[in-house]
């Protein structure tokens, strides 16, 4: 079966630093992969090349079997099949709830105004935000702005959605309906990369966890093995500090 996403040997410097040293991995349809790590491993970084908001030094990045590095590509239209989801949620502060996930659909798909605020309002529904169409997302919390944030990324229909830590800037009572809304989407089958601190939703919805270090894939499985019998010592030395 041809993978939705695979990366093959994807290199990345910033200046002397090497932040992506050789990284190889694919995602299938339907996947959950969480991707955990110290900070500075270099996790939203990876994420960021796959939605090309770095561009890679070397290596590959094909979308169902395309290299999205080579050759001309609509970065926008990319954009939409490979959705990202901001720690900082980014949502546009001058347009109402429902404007936000409006707006892409319009320019981006070119769907009509109609049918945009149809699919809008159906996925706002989904995320439980409904009763604030009409607001403007400095009228609401932290997590009710990621939640808007989740709604505006599934209105593009993306093949893949990938999250960079969607809860660590949230208060503590927000994390659990986000976390919510994010285990929905796996259930319902959503192709998702996320990048988390979360270890029990890494170990409840993942269908393999990657531990990044410095740069690497350092270990890579299914959430079972992972949690109770890390391989390489550095992942157990890791994971012992959520205990
Ligand atoms: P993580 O998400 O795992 O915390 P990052 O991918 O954000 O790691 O960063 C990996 C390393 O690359 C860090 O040392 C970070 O300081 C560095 N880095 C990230 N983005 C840039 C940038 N635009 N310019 C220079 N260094 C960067
Ligand atoms: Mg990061």
């Amino acid at each position: 079966m041809e993978h939705i996403v695979e990366i093959k040997n994807l290199k990345k410097h910033f200046g002397e630093l090497r932040v992506l040293d050789d990284i190889n991995f694919h995602i299938d349809k339907g996947d959950v992969i969480t991707v955990i790590g110290s900070s500075g491993s270099g996790k939203s970084t990876l994420l960021r090349c796959i939605n090309l908001l770095e561009i890679p030094d070397d290596g590959e990045i094909l979308l169902h079997g395309k290299d999205i590095l080579k050759g001309e590509l609509d970065v926008n239209k990319h954009r939409a099949k490979v959705g990202m989801v901001f720690q900082s949620f980014n949502l546009f502060n001058n347009m109402s709830v429902l404007k936000n996930c409006m707006i892409g659909q319009m320019t981006v798909l070119k769907r009509s105004k109609e049918e945009s605020q149809k699919k809008a309002e159906q996925l706002l529904a989904t995320v439980g935000m409904s009763s604030f169409i009409g607001a403007s997302p400095a009228q609401l919390s932290g997590g009710q702005r990621q939640r808007v944030a989740i709604a505006r990324a599934l209105c593009m229909d993306p093949e893949v959605l990938l999250f960079d830590e969607p809860t660590s800037a949230l208060d503590p009572e927000m994390v659990g309906g986000v976390l919510a809304v994010m285990k929905d989407l796996a259930k319902s089958g959503l192709t998702m990369i996320v990048v988390t601190h979360e270890m029990g939703f890494a170990r409840e919805v993942s269908s393999r966890v990657v531990f990044m270090d410095s740069g690497i894939i350092l270990e890579e499985g299914p959430p079972e093995q992972i949690f109770t019998a890390p391989k390489n010592e550095r992942t157990r030395e890791f994971l012992s500090r959520y205990l």
